[in-house]
């Protein structure tokens, strides 16, 4: 709706003011009646839309010209106030061709905290087993992150009661100062941008005039099968709230993988250690090895060195992208028992008596070696006490 008021009296400039003046003018009033400092009058807002008006005519020769000649008539089907939609377009577009790049960093802090800001990410860890890894899991996860205060709406001012400006930038939300030729615009310290305090007594009984409240937030995560630790899962808008309407943030949620008591994950292969007996590995056995999936049994072929593998194929973890799984590798080794009862330690002797009859070479080597020294130290005698005696 275009003004009735007289142009030139809305910009307070004489009738034969020059380009100059007038924009000198039109600027001086866009600064005091900036939507980004009277926020929510809409008087302020009334008063940059007339003066947004008269500038675009005046400033325009040819609507200047006609509006000269026949006031707000001349005018008619003529385009008077720049057509956008919204209050802050009429202001970014105006100011540009005032100030040129950079325009809009003079509003600095204000600015952005008016149009909003996009909620902080919040980050969390959760920890899972090796089992839970392999199949996949959904976990309820608790966290806390801050959300608008729902008693004063994010104000921070206790309902019924009115901030005040802030007493240090006066109001402006930003502090002006002058470094050699350049105007340099920073958002007030004091109040953050917003151009006004919360005296101690009007603070919202409810966040303290913080605006914001933590709260504990539970929620379920689908883990999928596969991952390890450091696997960063992204849970969109579970973030913080953002400022004046602005989207959420989101969530990140890096896993932790529990060591397992048995298996030592290597990417998608699993590797377990499983203790066999000498008779095993000499004659050959079918063991128990435990999977993910439950007990399985393994054939250990005769002759199976300490420290062989056996690769069950397919048995270790999912690929998370979908690939061929991992394998489980089985690591058999020797387990030399601690004690033995009295059958076994007969037959040992029986067998090591055997084997002194045909030993390996290089152990024969040693035990002759052995029985050197036996010889040249000890005499038949003392060498009694030395014999291995299971009664003592
Ligand atoms: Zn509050
Ligand atoms: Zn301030």
């Amino acid at each position: 709706m275009p003004t009735e008021r007289d142009y030139y009296e809305i910009l307070g400039v004489p009738r034969d003011a020059d380009q100059e003046t007038i924009k000198r003018a039109f600027r001086k009033l866009a600064l005091k009646y900036h939507p980004d400092r009277n926020p929510d009058d809409p008087d302020a807002e009334r008063k940059f839309r007339e003066a947004a008006e008269a500038y675009e005519v005046l400033s325009n020769p040819e609507k200047r010209a006609l509006y000269d000649r026949y006031g707000h008539a001349g005018l008619q089907g003529q385009q008077v106030a720049p057509d956008f939609s919204s209050m802050e377009d009429i202001f970014d577009h105006l100011l540009r061709d005032f100030l040129g790049p950079g325009w809009d960093s003079f509003f600095g802090g204000s600015r952005a905290a008016r149009r909003g800001q996009r909620g902080r990410d919040l980050r969390t860890e959760v920890v899972i087993s090796l089992e839970e890894a392999a199949r996949g899991v959904t976990k309820l996860i608790e966290i806390q992150r801050r959300e608008w205060c729902t008693r004063c709406r994010g104000s921070g001012v206790e309902p019924g009661r009115r901030p005040v400006a802030c007493a240090y930038c006066g109001g402006a939300g930003e502090v002006v100062r002058m470094s050699g030729m350049f105007r340099v615009v920073t958002t007030c310290p004091a109040c953050h941008g917003q151009g006004t305090v919360i005296p101690e007594a009007a603070r919202c009984s409810e966040c303290d005039g913080a605006g914001r409240v933590r709260v504990r937030r539970r929620l379920e995560i689908v883990i999928p099968p596969g991952v390890d630790t450091g696997t960063q899962l992204h849970i969109p808008a579970e973030g913080e709230p953002g400022s004046n309407g602005a989207t959420r943030g989101d969530l990140y949620c890096t896993v932790v993988v529990r060591d397992h008591p048995l298996f030592q994950r290597h990417g998608r292969d699993l590797l377990i250690e499983v203790p066999i007996s000498y008779p095993q590995a000499v004659l050959g056995a079918e063991i128990e090895v435990p999977t993910l999936e439950g007990p399985e049994r393994v054939r250990i072929e005769p002759g199976t060195q300490s420290g062989s593998v056996i690769v069950l194929r397919g048995r270790g973890m999912p690929d998370p992208r979908g690939g061929r799984r991992g394998d489980l590798i089985v690591r058999v080794f020797i387990e030399v028992p601690k004690k033995v009862t009295a059958r076994e330690e007969e037959l040992l002797r029986e067998l090591a008596a055997l084997e002194q009859r045909d030993v390996l070479p290089q152990r024969k080597s040693f035990l002759e070696r052995l029985k050197d020294y036996f010889a040249a130290h000890f005499s038949e005698t003392s060498s009694e006490g030395q014999k291995p005696d299971k009664s003592s």
